[in-house]
């Protein structure tokens, strides 16, 4: 059965009183050269959970990876200032334990009051939290090593809570190994979790029509999977970003120096004729910003068709947008991952700003509108137009992944309702 088909039992299904529980949260948030947390987004999505099971008379045991420290010990990507943030918005204290495991982790859990908080260290800084489930069938010591980590973070608590969206998909220990090691405790998600399956559930399943999706992007072959899922499912796909040249060239189109994958243009070819015969419109640019250098303050000019060697697409074009926008406008429910452009370069951020203001405008209208995290979250964001919005996913790789109608093994484990 797929994820989304399936209600898993949440925190507010439980009694935690007078029980250690141990929440899986995604406090990855993003910091400057100084640790300073440049936005507490991540913290302020997990309060809901936190303060229930707090108030809910719980003793919380907090685990969240930062970054990428690759198994080593990184005082840039500690967790510190996640604990003293999270204390501020509490209003109470949050203990802060310098290492996920370990006995001086399982004494402070275990003298942990109820409605106490606690923050283990950054759980990637042992290397076997992010041990592939893949590799460690095949090798005995990784498996060894992996499940003896989770068995010290599942020895911590007597409830399991999963509220971390942003890494569902994955299989790291304490995301799957560990609730699998608590079987027989409740294991439940928390109500961000749950909010992301909502959203995401219920516009797979029951989309109001017409129902468009948005592409964009560096690559093609990161989103055939949710293009070949959504073919049958939407109206019209949009195509922009990157990616868009890799079907251009298919169709025989010259594309300069624009990014493309050759190996993926048959492919891509593939899906434009599986689309037309399932009868789902694909709409790719007409017209494209250029330039011949990608850096800021380069010359710039749009290229309606035919891109001429040695210039590069780096944003769709005004007749694209216009063409674009128009077929947002009627949308009813929307789904949007990846920038149509180098956003991050102004001016080539237009084409996105003009793809986040008419989805808003579409979601005034009455469409349902979802973005799918990472940089088409950001865009929207950049723009104050999270409010516009219906769902904004705190899972770039997690929501595309559900979009593609994957399974998360990590939450199917979970209780159900
Ligand atoms: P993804 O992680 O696949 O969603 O890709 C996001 C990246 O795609 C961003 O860093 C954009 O700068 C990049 N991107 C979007 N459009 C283009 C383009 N036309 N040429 C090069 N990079 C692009």
């Amino acid at each position: 059965m797929q994820v989304q088909e399936m209600a898993k039992k949440t925190v507010a299904d439980i009694d935690v009183k007078g029980k250690k529980v141990l929440m899986r949260c995604d406090f990855n948030v993003p910091m400057d050269e100084d640790c300073n947390i440049t936005s507490d987004d991540r913290i302020l999505k997990a309060l809901p959970t936190i303060k229930t099971i707090l108030a809910s008379g719980g003793a919380l045991i907090l685990m969240s990876h930062l970054g990428r420290p690759k198994g080593q010990r990184n005082e840039k990507m500690s967790l510190a200032p996640a604990a003293k943030r999270l204390s501020e918005l509490l209003g109470q204290e949050v203990i802060f334990i310098e290492d996920c495991i370990g006995p001086e982790t399982k004494a402070k859990a275990q003298s942990l009051a109820d409605g106490e908080c606690m923050l283990l260290e950054n759980l990637r800084f042992h290397k076997e939290e992010t041990i592939k489930d893949k590799a460690a069938k095949e090798d005995a010591q990784l498996r060894q090593a992996k499940d003896d980590f989770a068995q010290q973070l599942a020895n911590l608590a007597d409830v399991y809570v999963d509220d971390a969206f942003g890494t569902a998909h994955r299989d790291n220990a304490s995301m799957y190994t560990v609730p699998v090691l608590m079987e027989g405790k409740p294991r439940v998600i928390g109500f961000l979790i749950e909010k992301e399956l909502r959203f995401l559930g219920e516009i797979l399943q029951n989309p109001e029509r017409p129902f468009v999706a948005i592409l964009g992007g560096a690559k093609v072959s990161d989103k055939i999977g949710v293009i070949e899922n959504l073919i049958d499912k939407v109206d019209r796909i949009i195509i922009g970003g990157a990616m868009a040249y890799t079907f251009l060239k298919g169709r025989g189109k010259s594309i300069g120096q624009s990014l493309c994958e050759n190996d993926f243009i048959n492919k891509g070819q593939k899906l434009l004729n599986q689309a037309a015969e399932a009868d789902c419109e694909v709409v790719l640019p007409v017209d494209h910003d250029v330039t011949r250098e990608l850096k800021a303050g380069t010359p710039h000019r749009t290229a309606v068709g035919d891109i001429d060697p040695g210039y590069q697409a780096v944003d769709i074009g005004p007749m694209a947008i216009k063409a674009f926008s128009k077929k947002i406008a009627d949308a009813k429910t929307i789904v949007w991952n990846g920038p149509v452009g180098v956003f991050e370069i102004p001016p080539f951020d237009r084409g996105t700003k003009a793809i986040a203001l008419a989805v808003a405008e579409a979601t005034d209208n009455g469409a349902r509108s979802i973005i799918g995290g990472g940089d088409s979250a950001a865009a929207v964001k950049k723009l104050g137009l999270e409010d516009r919005v219906s769902h904004i996913s705190t899972g770039g790789g997690a929501s595309l992944e559900f979009l593609e109608g994957k399974k998360f093994k990590c939450l199917e484990i979970l209780d159900e309702q």
